[in-house]
């Protein structure tokens, strides 16, 4: 810490502890060891699966490997690359992501943390977000520098329908978001949707142009600018159309809402999206205590609430073959039982947090 803590910092650490625990009482969660340990596994097992920021993922896609082939040799893998991006969607909790940033550094796995600029944290970092009282908040600005200086990539997890339902003008926040965390001096070139399409009825992609493949959206979710505008090179989900309309209707995905993390919703959001496809060949999600969602889009494969070892299962079947998956993780889901004495501990804060 450069300097005294303020009372804003204190409120961030308590709203964050009770947040973990009542994610706790959800049982959604697993703990830092279960993390850590399946990440050496995955390193230790499949040497020949390259774990990558989300930003070289997307290098892969857009250019193919013929032409990274000097990178691709930088990273180890010359012949057969198998490519995992790794994404780690910050949607609620600043604290968990930090501690998470830690743990896949210290396993030797790059990823790429996107902020949330509609969440609490990302107003108490900032300080001020038209709500004068919120004071800004060291310890979240500092949680936030602590992600990038781990090696992690830092981008935008984008929610700017729902900053506009709260009266913001939607170009206005965005730039306004990237504009303060470029200002810590973190460079952010990409982008993921907060995954509320089912509320907003598109995608908070679709605010950018880039995507506008989609028609008969409503009139206050049109696409109203393009990335490069912004400064940002890539969309983590890499959207793409349709081949062959989806199955489900936009209202079936809707009405959907309350089931969110059940399988129906799963195998809808990934695998039958109304709205999109994904341009990568899998993806596999953590959603709950040793679960995970497996979805492989190739083998038009669908494996919901699997254990662990059918994940590594899953990487192994792609390890060494050329290949471009994505891992997605939420921080909270891997933080049970985080709570203030730890987080003082992991950093360093004892001495701070006992004045405050
Ligand atoms: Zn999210």
């Amino acid at each position: 810490m450069t300097g005294p803590l303020d009372s804003a910092s204190a409120r961030l650490t308590a709203t964050e502890v009770s947040q973990h625990a009542s994610l706790e009482a959800l049982d959604l969660t697993n703990d830092v060891e279960y993390l850590s340990r399946f990440l050496l596994q995955v390193q230790a097992l499949f040497p020949e699966l390259i774990p990558v920021h989300m930003r070289t993922a997307w290098r892969f896609h857009d250019r193919g490997p013929q032409d990274l082939e000097d990178e691709l040799q930088s990273l180890g893998a010359i012949a057969s690359a198998s490519i995992l991006g790794v994404r780690v969607d910050c949607c609620g909790t600043i604290t968990a992501a930090a501690v998470t940033a830690s743990v896949l550094a210290a396993c030797g796995v790059p990823a790429t943390y996107y902020l949330n600029h509609s969440a609490p944290y990302f107003d108490l970092a900032r300080g001020r977000w038209g709500r004068p009282q919120v004071r800004a908040s060291e310890v979240a600005r500092e949680l936030i520098c602590h992600i990038a200086l781990t090696g992690m990539e830092v981008g935008l997890h984008n929610d700017v329908w729902g900053l506009q339902d709260t009266g913001m003008d939607p170009i206005r926040s965005l730039k306004a978001s990237l504009r303060w965390l470029r200002s810590l001096g973190i460079p952010i070139q990409g982008s993921v949707s907060h995954n509320t399409a089912w509320i907003y009825g598109v995608e908070n992609f679709q605010v950018f142009t880039d995507f506008s493949f989609v028609d008969g959206l409503p009139r206050d979710r049109q696409p109203l600018t393009n990335m490069a505008s912004l400064g940002l090179h890539y969309e983590a989900n890499f959207p793409e159309p349709h081949l062959s309309r989806p199955t489900y209707t936009q209202l079936e995905y809707r009405e959907s809402s309350s089931r969110v993390l059940s399988e129906e919703f799963m195998h809808m959001y990934l695998m039958q999206h109304p709205w999109f496809r994904r341009g990568y060949e899998y993806e596999i999600w953590a959603i709950g205590p040793d679960e995970w969602v497996i979805a492989d889009y190739a083998r038009h494969d669908f494996q919901y609430a699997v254990n662990s070892a059918s994940v590594l299962e899953q990487l192994g079947s792609r390890a060494g073959q050329r290949s471009l998956g994505v891992l997605v993780l939420h921080p909270e889901y891997f933080c049970a039982g985080l709570d203030f004495a730890t987080l003082a501990s992991v950093f360093g804060w004892e001495m701070a947090y006992g004045r405050a």
